[in-house]
């Protein structure tokens, strides 16, 4: 079967740290270029768009999307409308209404679009979800907690608007939360935290219905917290390290070996050759929904 032809949009962090190393490894793809404003591959053919890219470079099939989700809508719609498959990082968007009609646009277009979520590729994630069916919930309980200084060094896009600050990792809990629950979450209640300087909170408290609790903390210093704990009628469920190792009542649980990103690109694939969309906005409809509902307290300027 023919290679899909992938271009990478944002090279940036995650592009090198995860695109580069799954589409390396695979063999459903082949990086045929970059386009990225101040960044360059050598081994690569490198434009400082998508356009400059589409006039050099033949006959590709699809993007990844990987950068500031406050940019990704223009180039989406670009990319959709000259009848490309389309990959977005997450958050798939800037704001819940993008989402919707670059989806609208991907199915007018009759290509594929991947609104992915890293995390829930996570080995844990699946078969938590499997063992959480059968089984009554009593409450769920999620930290997500890490240092902004040491995991974003230097990106003033997550203080800006659209760039949702600790909800930037906090997607990702909540992308695993909407797939591990049978019922949909709703928002009770949350307080945000806001820097004097900034436009996104730097930490968060929520209340979801089913008594599901959430703390965010993007001040968290040493070894980070990524976790996730569901009280059930008879055993407690503990995902940690973003979802990739699960625990029943602390006895550790043996998961299918491979990692999120290769996961996500199996996919990816698997979307393209079916010629079907992947789209769903629930964990960005609760971090809008948060911003609508919580309340909003001053906090110390973060400065880093
Ligand atoms: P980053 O290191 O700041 O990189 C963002 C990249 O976006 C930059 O390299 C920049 O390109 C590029 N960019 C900005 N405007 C552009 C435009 N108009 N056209 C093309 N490229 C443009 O950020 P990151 O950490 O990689 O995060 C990017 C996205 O991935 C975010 O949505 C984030 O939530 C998600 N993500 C990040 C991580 C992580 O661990 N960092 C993990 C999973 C997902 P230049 O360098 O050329 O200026």
């Amino acid at each position: 079967m023919a290679k899909i032809r992938i271009a990478i949009v944002g090279l940036g962090k995650i592009a090198r740290d995860q695109h580069l190393p799954a589409l390396a490894a695979s063999d459903a793809f082949e990086l045929v270029g970059v386009a990225s404003p101040h960044s360059a591959l050598e081994a690569v053919p490198s434009f400082k768009d998508l356009e400059g890219l589409l006039q050099a470079v033949p006959d590709v099939d699809a993007v990844a999307l990987c950068t500031t989700p406050q940019v990704r809508f223009d180039i989406a719609s670009f990319a959709l409308q000259r009848g490309l498959h389309v990959l977005l990082e997450k958050p798939p968007g800037a704001t819940v209404s993008e989402v919707i009609a670059l989806e609208k646009l991907a199915n007018d277009s009759q290509v594929t679009l991947f609104a992915s979520w890293h995390s829930r590729h996570a080995a844990a994630v699946e078969p938590a979800r499997e063992w959480l069916a059968s089984r009554p919930i009593r409450s769920v309980t999620v930290n997500w907690k890490e240092d902004v200084r040491v995991w974003h060094p230097g990106q003033a896009w997550i203080w800006k608007a659209g760039g949702l600050g600790v909800f930037d990792p906090g997607i990702n809990a909540l992308s695993i939360l909407t797939r591990i629950l049978a019922e949909p979450l709703v928002l009770q209640r949350a307080e945000l935290r806001f820097p004097g300087n900034c436009q996104t909170p730097i930490a968060a408290s929520l209340q979801f219905s089913g008594a599901t609790r959430m703390e965010l903390d993007f001040l968290y210093p040493g070894p980070p917290c990524w976790d996730i704990e569901v009280a059930t009628d008879t055993q407690r469920l503990h995902l940690s390290k973003g979802g990739s190792e699960m625990k029943l009542d602390g006895a550790l649980v043996s998961l299918p070996a491979g990692a999120e990103y290769p996961r996500l690109y199996a996919h990816f694939a698997d979307l393209v050759r079916r010629n079907c969309s992947d789209v769903d906005v629930a964990p960005l409809q609760l971090v809008a929904d948060a911003f609508l509902n919580g309340e909003r307290v001053e906090v110390a300027a973060f400065n880093e």
